[in-house]
This record gives C-alpha cells, sequence and structure tokens, in this order.
C-alpha cells in the first residue's frame, strides 16, 4: 500500500556503498553478506539482489525456510546462499534448492550430510571459544570432515566488538591451525567487528551483517558507514497541552509549560520500542522533536515546540542506530529485526 501513514524509507546508495566499504576493509579476502532475519528486517530479496549487482557472491540466512524465500530471486545468477543452522533431519527434504548449502554444525549433522547429500557442497562452524555452534577442532583433526565436498570452513567470534578482549586473539590462533587440515577451500571468520580487527582475522571470506544495514558495532567503522534505513511516519494530530497536564498512558510525562504536542501514526508494533519513550528523536527537515511519555503500541507523542508541523506532515525518526541504541538499551541488531512487518519498505 502507498499510501499507508508510516514506512520504511531505505537507500540502495547507502546499502551498497557500506557493503563496497566493507569490501575493500576485507583486503584480499571476498566480501559476503549476511542476510538472516529477513536481511536485518530490511527484507532479504531487496538486499540480496541490490549486492549481487554490487559484486557479493555469498549470502548467509539462518534457516532453510529464508532460503526457500530468497533463492528463487539469485537463481540462475553468480550468488550462492548458505544456511547457517545446518542440516536437521526435517531440513533434507528441503535441502536440494540449487545454489544453496548448508553450514554444518554438529558431528550428527555432518553424517546426515555424507548419508543424504549425495556428495553436495557445504560449509561447516568450528567452534573456536564462542561455545554456541560448531564442531571442535578435535572432532576436525580427528578425521569428522574427511571426504566431505567442502566449501568453506568458518568460525565465529564471541567478542569482535571489544577489539582488546582475549578471547578475539584466542579464537583466531585457533582458527589459523586449521589451514590445510582440512579440503576447505576457504577459510572465514570475521563478521562485521571482525573486519576491522585487521587483516589476520579476513581469511579468504568475510561475512558482515550488521555494518551493511549501516549499524556500528566499533566506532572505527563508523566513518565509513551510512545509515541505511530510515522510519517515517505522519502526523495524525497536534495539539496545545497546557502546563500541568500530562501525556499519554500512566501520565508519565507532565507540561512544564504550554507546550505543542504532535501524535505521530509509529507505534511499538511498528518496532518504535516502548524502550524510547521519553528517548527517542524524530525530526522535521533539520529541526529535532524529542518523544515525550509513553511509547503506545501505534502511536506516539513528540514535543514540536517552535516547529511548525501538524496534522497530515511527515517526521523522520532518527536513523542513527548507536544513537538510538544508546537512548533504548537496546542493541543495533535488535532496533533493526525488530522493524514492523506494517512499515513498508520503499527502497530509493
Ligand atoms: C549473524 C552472523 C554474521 C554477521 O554478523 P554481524 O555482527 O551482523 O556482522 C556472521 N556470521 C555468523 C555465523 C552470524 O551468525
Amino acid at each position: 500500500m502507498t499510501d499507508a501513514p508510516h514506512r520504511l524509507d531505505c537507500s540502495a546508495a547507502a546499502l551498497t556503498a557500506n557493503w563496497r566499504a566493507l569490501a575493500r576493509l576485507s583486503g584480499a579476502a571476498a566480501c559476503g553478506a549476511a542476510v538472516k532475519a529477513d536481511g536485518y528486517g530490511l527484507g532479504a530479496v531487496a538486499v540480496a539482489t541490490r549486492l549481487t549487482e554490487a559484486g557479493c557472491r555469498d549470502f548467509y540466512v539462518a534457516t532453510w525456510a529464508e532460503a526457500a524465500a530468497l533463492a528463487p530471486a539469485l537463481a540462475g545468477g553468480p550468488a550462492r546462499i548458505a544456511v547457517l543452522h545446518g542440516a536437521r533431519a526435517a531440513d533434507l527434504a528441503h535441502a536440494d534448492l540449487p545454489g544453496v548449502r548448508p553450514v554444518l554444525s554438529t558431528a550428527a549433522q555432518v553424517r546426515r550430510w555424507r548419508e543424504a547429500g549425495a556428495g553436495r557442497a557445504c560449509d561447516v562452524m568450528v567452534d573456536t571459544g564462542m561455545n554456541r555452534l560448531g564442531v571442535a577442532p578435535e572432532e576436525v583433526a580427528d578425521g569428522l570432515l574427511d571426504g566431505l565436498a567442502l566449501d568453506t570452513l568458518l568460525s565465529h567470534l564471541a567478542c569482535a566488538d571489544e577489539p582488546d578482549h582475549p578471547l578475539n586473539a584466542v579464537q583466531r590462533a585457533r582458527f589459523a591451525a586449521l589451514a590445510g587440515r582440512t579440503a576447505a577451500k576457504r577459510m572465514s571468520l570475521a563478521n562485521s567487528a571482525g573486519i576491522a580487527l585487521g587483516a589476520d582475522y579476513h581469511f579468504d571470506l568475510t561475512r558482515p551483517g550488521l555494518a551493511i544495514y549501516g549499524g556500528e558495532p566499533v566506532p572505527a567503522l563508523g566513518a565509513v558507514l551510512r545509515p541505511v534505513a530510515t522510519v517515517a511516519a505522519e502526523v495524525l494530530q497536534r495539539r496545545l497541552v497546557r502546563a500541568g497536564e500530562t501525556v499519554g498512558y500512566n501520565a508519565t510525562w507532565r507540561a512544564p509549560a504550554d507546550t505543542a504536542v504532535v501524535i505521530a501514526n509509529l507505534g511499538y508494533a511498528d518496532g518504535y520500542h516502548r524502550a524510547l519513550s521519553d528517548r527517542g528523536r524524530a525530526y522535521a527537515e533539520d529541526a529535532p522533536l524529542p518523544v515525550i511519555g509513553r511509547v503506545s503500541m501505534d502511536l506516539v507523542a513528540l514535543d514540536a515546540t517552535g516547529i511548525d508541523i501538524g496534522e497530515g506532515d511527515w517526521l523522520r525518526f532518527d536513523p542513527d542506530l548507536p544513537a538510538t541504541a544508546a537512548a533504548s538499551g537496546m542493541s543495533q541488531y535488535e532496533l533493526l529485526t525488530g522493524l514492523g512487518r506494517r512499515l513498508e519498505r520503499r527502497w530509493a
């Protein structure tokens, strides 16, 4: 619907510029893209088709359902999809999508793929210290992966967004020790923040997610990234709130003086989280409007003092993910992936 009272404006130029910047920072390594959780909320098909045009060849989703939703859009093209959650028994029935391979992460998955995959390509995740998904380096040394059509050997960093954390170097060393120990064509360790850790962490292929979408996992990347997605919503009503009156549920905000207030068509059901009550910010042109009182399910109130906007005008909500994360106490990842289905993703 194009006349909806709220939308998500997505910039294809910013998306591809961010990916190209990350590809440059990846040096000699190729640069893939994590598009799980429907492209971090922006739309996996829209994101992956644009990034394929920009030169991206490796896309990561979490589940086979996500792979099935994305694969037709990339079919016949040069890009491939890897499914991070591997191949459960229930996945095998769907695991013959062309151009899609699993990232196997347990010995049982490896056995299952050996039996059912009929020699088809796969990736494998090794756990080097995060203790989340992955086979152990000892299992690799014991020959677990021998004979697999192994494309990429992956591991994942637990603390890449803390550059000084000692676990980074420990994980890197454990992963590097596997070089040449498997038939893998490529090795891949770094997510967005891992790219900023430097060339030692790049191996053959990097896998950024957050930074492509304008998130800043570490300040060092901030200088090269641009916001990609901006929530916009229409003003439903403008009112004058008299000094001493309150605004919104539970009357948490009280007007210190007569205050011009606008009510915008956006709420926590759209992913404008309740944690932004009294803390969020929108803009009319360049003029900032602070959120006042509680964010409702479908509405939010803003202080429009001195700003000439009213019913039918549009507001842009702050697209600065680090700032909004700091204001809300939520992570940049949650802010993106929580964006509501109701918002039309409008690419320009
Ligand atoms: C989500 C994910 C990524 C991307 O991480 P970002 O922090 O968003 O850059 C890379 N690799 C794996 C295994 C992931 O799960």
